[in-house]
Protein backbone atom coordinates (compact mmCIF):
# COMPACT_ATOMS: atom_id res chain seq x y z
CA UNK A 1 0.00 0.00 0.00
CA UNK A 2 1.09 3.59 -1.24
CA UNK A 3 1.29 5.60 2.29
CA UNK A 4 1.40 8.56 0.32
CA UNK A 5 3.77 10.61 1.68
CA UNK A 6 6.46 10.62 -0.57
CA UNK A 7 7.57 14.49 -0.87
CA UNK A 8 6.83 14.84 2.67
CA UNK A 9 9.74 15.96 5.28
CA UNK A 10 10.21 14.69 8.69
CA UNK A 11 12.44 14.83 12.27
CA UNK A 12 12.72 11.34 13.52
CA UNK A 13 14.59 11.55 17.26
CA UNK A 14 16.72 9.19 18.38
CA UNK A 15 17.32 7.25 14.80
CA UNK A 16 20.98 6.47 14.74
CA UNK A 17 19.86 2.85 16.06
CA UNK A 18 17.09 0.81 17.30
CA UNK A 19 13.15 1.59 16.86
CA UNK A 20 13.81 5.23 15.79
CA UNK A 21 16.06 4.31 13.15
CA UNK A 22 13.20 1.84 12.15
CA UNK A 23 10.96 4.40 11.64
CA UNK A 24 13.41 6.46 9.75
CA UNK A 25 13.99 3.47 7.73
CA UNK A 26 10.00 2.82 6.82
CA UNK A 27 9.63 7.00 5.97
CA UNK A 28 12.44 7.06 4.04
CA UNK A 29 11.56 3.79 1.92
CA UNK A 30 8.07 5.69 1.42
CA UNK A 31 10.08 8.47 -0.03
CA UNK A 32 10.26 10.59 3.11
CA UNK A 33 12.99 13.46 3.47
CA UNK A 34 14.30 12.60 6.55
CA UNK A 35 15.94 14.37 9.11
CA UNK A 36 17.76 11.89 11.63
CA UNK A 37 19.29 12.93 15.08
CA UNK A 38 21.25 10.85 17.90
CA UNK A 39 24.34 12.32 19.70
CA UNK A 40 26.93 10.69 18.63
CA UNK A 41 28.34 12.11 15.63
CA UNK A 42 29.78 9.39 13.58
CA UNK A 43 26.62 6.97 14.36
CA UNK A 44 24.10 9.51 12.96
CA UNK A 45 26.44 10.29 10.21
CA UNK A 46 26.35 6.89 9.06
CA UNK A 47 22.83 5.84 9.67
CA UNK A 48 22.03 8.91 7.32
CA UNK A 49 24.19 7.21 4.83
CA UNK A 50 22.97 3.54 5.28
CA UNK A 51 19.48 4.63 4.84
CA UNK A 52 19.78 7.09 2.29
CA UNK A 53 21.29 4.36 -0.04
CA UNK A 54 18.54 1.84 0.86
CA UNK A 55 15.97 3.80 -0.03
CA UNK A 56 17.33 6.23 -2.39
CA UNK A 57 15.21 9.18 0.08
CA UNK A 58 17.52 12.47 1.11
CA UNK A 59 18.73 11.62 4.59
CA UNK A 60 20.01 14.54 6.50
CA UNK A 61 22.25 13.43 10.15
CA UNK A 62 22.40 15.84 13.07
CA UNK A 63 24.23 14.97 15.63
CA UNK A 64 22.13 16.23 18.64
CA UNK A 65 21.19 15.34 21.93
CA UNK A 66 16.96 16.57 22.06
CA UNK A 67 17.04 17.15 25.69
CA UNK A 68 19.20 20.16 25.20
CA UNK A 69 17.18 23.74 23.89
CA UNK A 70 20.99 23.43 21.66
CA UNK A 71 20.19 20.12 20.68
CA UNK A 72 16.61 20.83 19.69
CA UNK A 73 17.39 24.16 17.66
CA UNK A 74 20.54 22.19 16.03
CA UNK A 75 17.46 19.66 14.39
CA UNK A 76 15.00 22.48 14.05
CA UNK A 77 17.89 25.27 11.90
CA UNK A 78 18.24 21.63 9.75
CA UNK A 79 14.26 21.14 9.49
CA UNK A 80 12.36 23.90 10.31
CA UNK A 81 8.88 22.82 9.06
CA UNK A 82 8.73 19.29 9.48
CA UNK A 83 4.95 17.45 8.04
CA UNK A 84 5.96 14.99 10.38
CA UNK A 85 7.54 14.45 13.83
CA UNK A 86 8.69 11.30 15.84
CA UNK A 87 9.87 11.84 19.29
CA UNK A 88 12.37 9.61 20.79
CA UNK A 89 14.90 9.58 23.16
CA UNK A 90 16.83 7.16 25.25
CA UNK A 91 14.92 5.75 28.09
CA UNK A 92 15.94 6.81 31.72
CA UNK A 93 17.82 3.81 33.84
CA UNK A 94 16.18 1.40 35.92
CA UNK A 95 16.53 1.25 39.60
CA UNK A 96 14.92 1.41 43.29
CA UNK A 97 13.51 4.71 43.48
CA UNK A 98 14.65 5.53 47.31
CA UNK A 99 18.18 6.23 45.52
CA UNK A 100 16.32 9.06 42.86
CA UNK A 101 17.24 12.81 43.52
CA UNK A 102 15.31 15.60 41.90
CA UNK A 103 18.14 16.12 39.20
CA UNK A 104 17.79 12.23 38.39
CA UNK A 105 13.42 13.13 38.15
CA UNK A 106 14.40 16.39 35.92
CA UNK A 107 16.38 14.57 33.62
CA UNK A 108 13.81 11.46 33.13
CA UNK A 109 11.37 14.62 32.49
CA UNK A 110 13.65 16.32 30.11
CA UNK A 111 14.21 13.14 27.97
CA UNK A 112 11.50 11.35 28.43
CA UNK A 113 8.00 14.20 28.41
CA UNK A 114 9.66 17.91 28.27
CA UNK A 115 12.10 17.31 25.25
CA UNK A 116 9.21 16.00 23.24
CA UNK A 117 6.85 18.87 24.51
CA UNK A 118 8.76 21.16 22.91
CA UNK A 119 9.68 20.04 19.72
CA UNK A 120 5.48 19.45 18.96
CA UNK A 121 5.44 23.30 20.80
CA UNK A 122 8.31 24.37 17.61
CA UNK A 123 6.18 22.50 14.62
CA UNK A 124 2.96 22.19 15.47
CA UNK A 125 1.50 25.32 14.72
CA UNK A 126 2.98 25.74 11.04
CA UNK A 127 1.17 22.17 10.26
CA UNK A 128 -1.86 23.54 11.01
CA UNK A 129 -1.35 26.22 9.11
CA UNK A 130 -0.33 24.10 6.25
CA UNK A 131 -3.74 21.71 7.47
CA UNK A 132 -1.77 18.52 7.33
CA UNK A 133 0.40 17.02 10.28
CA UNK A 134 1.92 13.69 11.73
CA UNK A 135 3.37 13.29 15.40
CA UNK A 136 4.23 9.81 17.10
CA UNK A 137 5.56 9.92 20.40
CA UNK A 138 7.38 6.70 20.94
CA UNK A 139 6.73 5.87 24.77
CA UNK A 140 6.43 2.44 26.16
CA UNK A 141 3.94 -0.34 27.37
CA UNK A 142 4.72 0.47 30.84
CA UNK A 143 2.32 3.04 30.18
CA UNK A 144 -0.31 0.90 30.41
CA UNK A 145 1.48 -1.90 32.54
CA UNK A 146 4.05 -0.29 34.99
CA UNK A 147 6.56 -2.14 36.68
CA UNK A 148 8.35 0.27 39.72
CA UNK A 149 12.30 -0.40 38.70
CA UNK A 150 10.96 1.08 36.09
CA UNK A 151 9.54 4.36 37.61
CA UNK A 152 11.50 7.34 36.24
CA UNK A 153 10.21 5.97 32.39
CA UNK A 154 6.69 5.63 33.91
CA UNK A 155 6.42 8.69 35.43
CA UNK A 156 7.96 10.69 32.35
CA UNK A 157 6.24 9.08 30.14
CA UNK A 158 2.70 8.94 31.65
CA UNK A 159 2.96 13.05 31.78
CA UNK A 160 3.65 13.24 28.37
CA UNK A 161 0.74 10.75 27.29
CA UNK A 162 -1.46 12.88 29.64
CA UNK A 163 -0.59 16.32 28.05
CA UNK A 164 -0.58 15.01 24.46
CA UNK A 165 -4.14 13.20 25.29
CA UNK A 166 -5.84 16.51 25.33
CA UNK A 167 -3.48 18.55 22.76
CA UNK A 168 -4.67 15.56 20.32
CA UNK A 169 -8.20 16.78 20.49
CA UNK A 170 -6.99 20.81 20.15
CA UNK A 171 -5.08 19.84 16.80
CA UNK A 172 -7.59 17.36 14.85
CA UNK A 173 -9.47 20.25 13.38
CA UNK A 174 -6.32 21.70 11.61
CA UNK A 175 -5.22 18.20 10.24
CA UNK A 176 -3.03 17.31 12.98
CA UNK A 177 -3.03 13.56 14.27
CA UNK A 178 -0.89 12.95 17.33
CA UNK A 179 -0.54 9.62 18.50
CA UNK A 180 1.28 7.54 20.78
CA UNK A 181 4.01 3.86 19.97
CA UNK A 182 3.81 1.36 23.17
CA UNK A 183 6.97 -0.90 22.54
CA UNK A 184 6.90 -3.87 23.94
CA UNK A 185 9.87 -6.16 23.75
CA UNK A 186 11.33 -4.84 20.54
CA UNK A 187 14.73 -6.56 20.00
CA UNK A 188 17.10 -3.59 20.41
CA UNK A 189 20.22 -2.48 22.57
CA UNK A 190 17.80 -1.10 24.96
CA UNK A 191 16.27 -4.04 24.92
CA UNK A 192 19.02 -6.09 25.99
CA UNK A 193 20.26 -3.60 28.74
CA UNK A 194 17.51 -3.93 30.26
CA UNK A 195 18.03 -7.32 30.34
CA UNK A 196 21.93 -7.58 31.44
CA UNK A 197 20.34 -5.22 34.43
CA UNK A 198 18.18 -7.36 35.63
CA UNK A 199 20.15 -10.38 35.25
CA UNK A 200 22.72 -8.52 37.92
CA UNK A 201 19.81 -8.17 39.90
CA UNK A 202 18.66 -11.06 40.27
CA UNK A 203 22.35 -12.75 40.13
CA UNK A 204 21.02 -15.13 37.08
CA UNK A 205 22.77 -15.10 33.87
CA UNK A 206 21.71 -12.66 30.75
CA UNK A 207 20.72 -15.44 28.40
CA UNK A 208 18.19 -17.43 31.18
CA UNK A 209 16.71 -14.01 31.68
CA UNK A 210 16.18 -13.26 27.56
CA UNK A 211 14.65 -16.87 27.55
CA UNK A 212 12.32 -16.32 30.08
CA UNK A 213 11.30 -13.09 29.01
CA UNK A 214 10.28 -14.37 25.91
CA UNK A 215 8.56 -17.18 26.99
CA UNK A 216 6.52 -14.96 28.74
CA UNK A 217 5.52 -12.89 25.63
CA UNK A 218 2.65 -14.79 23.98
CA UNK A 219 3.84 -14.35 20.86
CA UNK A 220 7.11 -16.42 22.24
CA UNK A 221 9.35 -13.79 20.35
CA UNK A 222 10.70 -10.06 20.72
CA UNK A 223 9.11 -7.75 18.05
CA UNK A 224 11.78 -6.32 15.28
CA UNK A 225 12.68 -3.03 14.95
CA UNK A 226 11.03 -2.83 11.37
CA UNK A 227 7.62 -4.18 12.50
CA UNK A 228 7.40 -1.06 14.30
CA UNK A 229 8.79 1.20 11.46
CA UNK A 230 6.40 -0.46 9.56
CA UNK A 231 3.22 0.77 12.47
CA UNK A 232 4.86 4.55 12.48
CA UNK A 233 5.05 4.92 8.94
CA UNK A 234 0.99 3.97 8.38
CA UNK A 235 0.37 6.37 11.20
CA UNK A 236 2.18 9.05 9.70
CA UNK A 237 0.29 7.94 6.24
CA UNK A 238 -2.42 9.35 4.33
CA UNK A 239 -4.30 6.82 5.27
CA UNK A 240 -4.27 7.42 9.24
CA UNK A 241 -5.94 10.63 9.14
CA UNK A 242 -8.82 9.73 11.44
CA UNK A 243 -6.03 7.75 13.89
CA UNK A 244 -5.67 10.64 16.48
CA UNK A 245 -4.99 10.97 20.56
CA UNK A 246 -4.32 6.91 20.62
CA UNK A 247 -2.02 4.75 21.99
CA UNK A 248 -0.80 1.83 20.13
CA UNK A 249 0.62 -0.64 21.85
CA UNK A 250 2.99 -3.24 19.99
CA UNK A 251 3.55 -5.94 22.32
CA UNK A 252 3.09 -9.67 20.96
CA UNK A 253 -0.11 -9.84 22.99
CA UNK A 254 1.70 -8.91 26.49
CA UNK A 255 -1.38 -6.59 28.00
CA UNK A 256 -3.62 -8.57 29.30
CA UNK A 257 -6.47 -6.31 29.53
CA UNK A 258 -9.51 -5.87 27.59
CA UNK A 259 -8.58 -1.98 26.30
P1 LIG B 1 18.25 2.10 21.51
O1 LIG B 1 18.40 0.92 20.64
O2 LIG B 1 19.13 2.26 22.70
O3 LIG B 1 18.38 3.40 20.56
C1 LIG B 1 18.21 4.69 21.12
C2 LIG B 1 18.52 5.71 20.04
O4 LIG B 1 18.22 7.02 20.56
C3 LIG B 1 19.97 5.77 19.61
O5 LIG B 1 20.03 6.20 18.27
C4 LIG B 1 20.55 6.85 20.53
O6 LIG B 1 21.76 7.35 19.98
C5 LIG B 1 19.40 7.84 20.52
N1 LIG B 1 19.32 8.74 21.67
C6 LIG B 1 19.30 8.39 22.98
N2 LIG B 1 19.21 9.50 23.74
C7 LIG B 1 19.17 10.56 22.90
C8 LIG B 1 19.10 11.96 23.09
N3 LIG B 1 19.06 12.49 24.31
N4 LIG B 1 19.07 12.77 22.00
C9 LIG B 1 19.11 12.23 20.76
N5 LIG B 1 19.19 10.91 20.51
C10 LIG B 1 19.21 10.09 21.57
O7 LIG B 1 16.77 2.20 22.12
P2 LIG B 1 15.39 1.60 21.53
O8 LIG B 1 15.22 0.22 22.00
O9 LIG B 1 15.29 1.93 20.09
O10 LIG B 1 14.33 2.46 22.38
C11 LIG B 1 13.78 3.67 21.92
C12 LIG B 1 12.83 4.18 23.00
O11 LIG B 1 11.80 3.20 23.21
C13 LIG B 1 13.53 4.38 24.35
O12 LIG B 1 12.98 5.49 25.01
C14 LIG B 1 13.17 3.11 25.10
O13 LIG B 1 13.20 3.28 26.49
C15 LIG B 1 11.76 2.86 24.59
N6 LIG B 1 11.37 1.46 24.74
C16 LIG B 1 12.02 0.47 24.09
C17 LIG B 1 11.63 -0.85 24.27
C18 LIG B 1 12.32 -2.00 23.56
O14 LIG B 1 11.93 -3.14 23.76
N7 LIG B 1 13.33 -1.76 22.76
C19 LIG B 1 10.56 -1.14 25.13
C20 LIG B 1 9.91 -0.12 25.77
C21 LIG B 1 10.33 1.19 25.57
P3 LIG B 1 22.83 8.16 20.90
O15 LIG B 1 23.06 7.33 22.13
O16 LIG B 1 24.03 8.31 20.02
O17 LIG B 1 22.20 9.49 21.21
Amino acid sequence: MDMNIRGRKAIVCGASKGLGRACAEALAAEGVDVTIAARTPDAIEQAAKDIAKATGAKVTPVAADVTTEAGRKALLAACPSPDILVNNAGGPPAGDFRTWDRDTWIAALDANMLSAIELIRATVDPMIERKWGRIVNITSHMVKQPVGFLGLSNGARAGLTGFVSGLSRDVAGGGVTINNMLPGAFDTDRLKTNQDKVAKMRGQESAAVREGFRQSIPAQRFGTPDEFGATCAFLCSQHAGYITGQNILLDGGTYPGLM
